[in-house]
């Protein structure tokens, strides 16, 4: 079990990373991968700050998370030796990052400037070109440095879609539990408890998350750490991601993302919810309520994808067995379903 060993979370919580710095014990040198913006918004902070403590820093400017910059960046530690890499930005940035530094053995540090999704905490990544439309186990972050005036910077709709990300665990640790119901596999209470304490949290103060309030934000950060955490203590992203996950995985190969993947999660949490007999309104209405998307039209994706990626969604992944592998779904069931929870007209 990989945990992260330093969490800091508030405003200004960068100006803290050469302090963190030194308690883990890293004294060589750093490297840094970012994107164009997230390096503008607090990537080169992180540089100036390490650079006026002593540490050596290189910077690695990455635009996506294919494999070509994985290797990219790997070549570049070979070259630079650093005795920990940075992930700077909101999701695709970090798991670059988090990619190469496990492979070349290094840690990693994740700096989030958006609460998008929860790979800003997890051990796992998502990247193009691995052959999988879904995430791998990788590392988890040696630390978290989670800057709230750096992430209210960015567009509100990253924190509806980390929003999205964090209610589909309702429908994830259903899919877990019915799992360990039918095929006796691995369920941990704790990590299960730990997810859904999380949606809960979210839930409950879905008023609270409004732009500029800072404590939204919060509760929305620390639901998404939690996240990570629980995927940690599972080793797996179960306690995560069930057919909810399965459902956006799909609609992204059938559109290519069109929508965020929180986005696309939430509205496939109403569907999971729908087919496994639990409260589908109650995520549709909280979904509702931070203005996330319900339906195909929110998403921006036809009716018939939704159908389509419903129908296929148990494909992506045949060994994660959930309510979509247990009832098999015909295309004219897959279509009642997205009929009857208004996800379609
Ligand atoms: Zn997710």
């Amino acid at each position: 079990m990989q945990l992260p060993r330093e969490v800091i979370v508030g405003k200004g919580a960068i100006a803290r990373i050469p302090e963190v710095m030194q308690r883990l014990g890293l004294t060589g040198s750093a490297m840094i991968v970012a994107g164009q913006k997230s390096y503008e918004i607090a990537g080169k902070r992180v540089l100036d700050l390490l650079e006026a403590n002593g540490i050596g820093t290189s910077v690695v400017r990455v635009d996506t998370a294919t494999i070509k910059d994985v290797t990219l960046i790997e070549e570049q530690i070979k070259a630079k030796k650093p005795s920990v890499l940075f992930g700077v930005g909101g999701g695709t940035k970090i798991d670059a990052a988090k990619l190469s530094s496990a492979e070349q053995g290094l840690p990693y540090v994740s700096v989030p400037t958006a609460l998008s999704h929860d790979g800003i905490a997890s051990p796992l990544a998502s990247v193009k070109g691995l052959g999988k439309p879904y995430s791998v186990m990788v590392q988890a972050p040696l630390a978290i440095i989670a800057d709230t005036e750096v992430i209210a910077q960015a567009p509100w709709r990253s924190v509806v879609s980390g929003c999205g990300d964090v209610i589909s665990k309702f429908t994830a640790v259903r899919d877990w539990r019915l799992a360990q119901a039918d095929k006796n596999e691995y369920y941990g209470e704790y990590a299960a408890s730990l997810a859904l304490m999380s949606a809960r949290l979210v839930m409950r103060n879905a008023g609270l998350i409004q732009p500029g309030n800072e404590e939204g934000l919060r509760v929305l950060l620390e639901a998404l750490i939690s996240c990570g955490v629980a995927m940690s203590i599972a080793g797996s992203s179960r306690p995560c991601s069930g057919s909810e996950h399965l459902f956006s995985h799909a609609l992204d190969l059938i559109n290519h993302p069109r929508a965020m993947h929180g986005e696309q999660c939430g509205v496939g949490s109403i569907l999971a919810a729908y087919l496994q007999g639990a409260n589908w309104r109650r995520i549709r209405n909280t979904l509702r309520e931070i203005n996330a998307p319900t339906t195909a039209v929110g998403l921006g994706v036809k009716d018939e994808d939704v159908v389509k990626a419903l129908e296929m969604a148990a494909t992506i992944r045949p060994e994660r067995y959930t309510i979509l592998h247990k009832l098999n779904l015909s295309r004219e069931a897959c279509e009642k379903a997205a009929k009857n929870t208004g996800v379609i007209g």
